[in-house]
């Protein structure tokens, strides 16, 4: 469960990045995180999910300038999605066979994926008024899968 909560706040960090730059067309991986006010590049130990963020007290080290605590509610809010679902998959396998283990954690990683993705076209929407069709293609497909899974673990 631990384990969840750390990696949902590093996804929810990259979250962030693809919903300032997918919009805009920008790349998701190059340049690197930098303070889009003092243009610095932000050093690895002021780029730890969440407690960064608390440590600065919302600012950016270099100039002071103001990161808004959005960045911290979307890295707390992905967190604790996958904790949750993980948790809900572990409730669900007692009451399962373990054969069928597989179907349900790959049913469970497919809707914390779409969850991220409506959570991602959600905040590009409120910023935008507007959706990028890459992410409805991928809401498509894991909404797809999502249904397949979850008839699989239905029926047998
Ligand atoms: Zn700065």
């Amino acid at each position: 469960m631990a384990w969840s909560f750390v990696l949902g706040a590093s996804v929810g960090s990259f979250l962030n990045v693809v919903v300032y730059r997918l919009p805009a067309g920008k790349s998701l991986l190059r340049p690197g995180s930098h303070c889009p006010h003092c243009k610095k590049a932000i050093r690895p130990w002021h780029n730890v999910p969440i407690i960064s963020w608390l440590l600065l007290r919302g600012r950016c080290f270099d100039c002071g300038a103001p990161i808004s605590v959005r960045y911290l509610l979307v890295e707390l809010i992905t967190a604790l999605w996958f904790t949750f679902m993980v948790g809900i998959g572990f409730c669900l396998q007692t009451e399962l066979v373990s054969p069928r283990f597989g179907i349900l954690w790959a049913f469970v990683a497919n809707l914390v994926v779409l969850g991220c993705e409506v959570f991602c076209g959600l905040l590009i929407f409120l910023d935008r008024e507007k959706l990028p069709r890459s992410l409805m293609a991928l809401i498509l497909v894991s909404v797809l899968g999502v249904g397949i899974l979850f008839a699989i673990l239905r029926t047998s």
